[in-house]
């Protein structure tokens, strides 16, 4: 079910936020086992249905009366076990509700599980979890993308109508084109980072994910607005579903750099109907040139361990999680940590170490931030030609699990073409436009720092013009339909 068809079904009496929720328990009894997609169950959530039932028995508008939704296990809950799949944060439970899951709770929203993510949302196949990865609802041998493929799973295979999760680098947009979902990175500081385990701050955006362009954004203006436990914060009002059905003339700027860097044949064919389709409902296209975007994935590489590296320094067994006792604080640092922190989340925190080193620094760090600032210079120059600039989302469609573990390298180029959107602190959505073999494809489009409604607009204009080909659901989900 869409979250618009629950929310309408609750608001008529057809369906209490209770019986919904039952409905989603048995999705996920059958299928959970075979996707492994969440880390927990809210024990709470029926409790939380019946008060939300009584909130509305006393005429409280609700705007997401009875909607379950998935939560990205890095977002903090209170009084249920947030662990970024983790052994170090393993039973740790939050004294304190993340904005954004305090703003769902008011909304009305019933948050069914915790999902599963890459360790600190560090990879791009959740294969590493402490916990065991999560398998693609399109293909149980292939991964759902990372790092938050435990929400864009939940998503697909119809466990949940929504789901939140976070892109530093596109752990939203890679997943949700991995498993043929909508997935949406806002402009840096619209929405609150309150509550969010840092992972690398100034490029950590909470974003959503749902199956069609009406649901993005009825969670997106849910989720946005200002909020002054975050410094970093912007005061933007949220104006997402108001975007709908608006036809702005715009001009899309297919970036050259992100066409010509080895994109599969199927991802190539997507994008080539997408323009089509587009061009026939009027849209205009011309080609924009990011000529700093070759240095994108080596600048993020620095700049993101580098935060790594000073964000995950609390975890040394005092305040949070685990403990392993040594024979001093050191020693007791050393082995805590060992222990804790799986093989990625490691290689990031001695790379991000060593580039922050003293002799260093300039060339790493220093280049890094100077790099950063050409690309956003470049950005502007292309937005001076076009309203959205459109780029695939992953070169390619989902691989096999284990295909690329051993290989950081090799992983980390999959972020290719959703990286260079942090650094600047841009709004970017990830949305299903073809499949190849098979699979899901996705493509990126990207706008001006808070002209995220843009891009609503325009992924609306496709999916109706289309008409729902590229969002059939997975065949997983139907076979249990
Ligand atoms: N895959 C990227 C990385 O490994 C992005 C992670 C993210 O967005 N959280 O860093």
């Amino acid at each position: 079910m869409l979250a618009h068809e629950i929310l309408a079904q609750v608001r008529s009496g057809e369906r209490t936020p209770t019986e919904v929720l039952r409905f989603y328990l048995k999705r996920v009894e059958a299928l959970e086992p075979q996707l492994h997609a969440l880390l927990r169950l809210n024990p709470r959530a029926e409790e939380e249905a019946r008060a939300v039932e009584q909130r509305l028995a006393q005429g409280e508008e609700l705007p997401l009366a009875g909607v379950p939704v998935v939560l990205k296990d890095n977002l903090c809950t209170r009084g249920l076990e947030t662990t970024c799949a983790s052994r170090i944060l393993e039973h740790f439970v939050p004294p304190y509700d993340a904005t954004v899951v305090e703003r769902l709770r008011e909304a009305g929203a019933v948050i069914l599980a915790k999902a599963n993510m890459d360790e600190f949302a560090m990879g791009s196949s959740t294969e590493f979890s402490a916990f065991g990865p999560t398998r693609n609802p399109w293909d149980l041998q292939r991964v759902p993308g990372g790092s938050s493929g435990g929400s864009a799973a939940a998503v697909a295979s119809g466990m949940a109508p929504l789901a939140l999760g976070s892109d530093t680098g596109g752990s939203v947009r890679q997943p949700a084109a991995f498993c043929g979902v909508y997935g949406f990175k806002p402009t840096y500081g619209r929405v609150s980072r309150y509550g969010l385990v840092a992972c690398a701050s100034s490029l950590d955006q909470v974003g959503p994910f749902a199956r069609t362009v009406a649901d993005l954004a009825l969670l997106s203006d849910r989720i946005c607005g200002h909020d002054p436990r975050d410094s970093t914060s912007l005061k933007a009002e949220p104006g997402f579903t108001r975007a709908l059905g608006e036809r702005p003339a715009l001009t899309v700027g297919v970036v050259r750099e992100s066409v010509q860097a080895g994109n599969s044949p199927g991802v190539l064919a997507a994008l080539e109907n997408f323009r089509r389709v587009l061009e026939a409902e009027g849209v205009r296209f011309v080609e924009v040139s990011l000529p700093a975007l070759e240095y994108a994935l080596a600048t993020y590489y620095i700049a993101m361990t580098a935060e790594v590296s000073s964000n995950l320094a609390r975890y040394d067994g005092t305040l949070y999680g685990l403990r392993v006792a040594g024979q001093d604080v050191t020693d007791t640092m050393r082995k805590t940590r060992s222990a804790g922190f799986g093989p990625e989340a490691k290689r990031r925190i001695l790379m991000g170490t060593f580039a922050l080193s003293a002799g260093y620094y300039d060339a790493y760090y220093g280049k890094a931030l100077r790099a950063r600032a050409r690309l956003k210079a470049d950005f502007e120059q292309a937005f001076a030609h076009a309203d959205v600039l459109l780029t695939p989302t992953s070169p390619f469609p989902a691989f096999k699990l284990g295909a690329k573990t051993d290989d950081p390298l090799s992983m980390y180029l999959s972020d290719i073409d959703t990286v260079a959107v942090n650094l600047v602190g841009l709004p970017g959505l990830s949305l299903p436009a073809g499949y190849e073999e098979g699979l899901p494809v996705g493509m990126q489009l990207i706008a001006p720092p808070l002209q995220d409604e843009r891009l609503f607009s325009l992924a609306q204009i496709f999916e109706q013009s289309t008409g729902g080909v590229f969002t059939k659901a997975a065949p997983i989900a139907c076979a249990s339909a």
